[in-house]
């Protein structure tokens, strides 16, 4: 078994608990519009290739600094490579290394449930709960993403929220209650994160030749991102 490797980071501080060495795995199947690593989006051999065992020995040259933090699975769509995951995530369980996973739950089945199984916690993107605006924004339908939200429910696996507020998109004050008003009732979730829309890695578009589709809108100001975080509170 070989994952396809986008690239690493030794110490990564957004992506979950403590400091984490995080690894970008290749590959997307959501065209996310305000996506800052197209770059991950195709399949393929990304950057490298190894086994779990080969990436575990490369983690664990960093351990003593990570022994508050752990490792980080993200992309691309991490899932994609789900066996990888669920392979590599088992060996770091076996060096008491924390684990989590940031995925869209953007796709579903056995592999799936299995790497979910071998994760300690994991950073679920939901990029919108409006089924419509779901497809608009991402290419895909919101289904898989609602059913890998009830799996870690299911299983109580602990959850972290992660939801990009776009403006003009997903930071009216409606959407935003409307969602909080849905992840309510979820025990596995600990914490929800709200992420600032920004226009960062833009130029990557250029660079690949790709159309960046949300071109003009402006960032999120602090008191937008202010007044969301206050609806999640209450
Ligand atoms: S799921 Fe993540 S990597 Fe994939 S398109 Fe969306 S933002 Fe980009």
């Amino acid at each position: 078994m070989v994952g396809n490797i986008h690239s690493l980071e030794s110490f990564g501080t957004v992506d979950g608990p403590g400091i984490r060495f995080v690894v970008f795995l290749q590959g997307c199947p959501l065209r996310c519009l305000y996506c800052h690593n197209p770059d991950t989006w195709e399949k393929g051999e990304g950057s490298c290739r190894m086994t779990p065992e080969q990436l575990l020995e490369e983690v664990m040259r960093y351990k003593r600094f990570i022994t508050k933090g752990g490792v980080t699975v993200t992309g691309g769509e991490p899932l994609m490579q789900a066996a990888f995951v669920r392979d590599f995530f088992l060996l770091c369980r076996g060096q008491g290394i924390h684990t989590a996973l940031d995925t869209s739950g953007a796709l579903w089945n056995e592999a799936v449930r299995e790497a979910l199984d071998a994760t300690d916690l994991v950073l679920l993107d939901v990029k919108t709960i409006d089924a419509l605006q779901h497809k608009e924004l991402t290419g895909a339908k919101i289904t898989n993403t609602l059913r890998t939200l009830a799996y870690l429910e299911e299983m109580q696996i602990p959850t972290w929220i992660r939801h990009v507020v776009v403006p003009g998109w997903t930071d009216d004050d409606q959407r935003l209650q409307q969602l909080a008003d849905f992840l309510k009732p979820y025990r596995c979730i600990e914490k929800v994160e709200l992420l600032p829309y920004h226009t960062m890695g833009t130029d990557k578009y250029k660079q690949l030749g790709l159309q960046y589709r949300l071109e003009g809108t402006p960032e999120l100001s602090a008191e937008r991102l202010e007044r969301a975080r206050e609806i999640f509170k209450r």
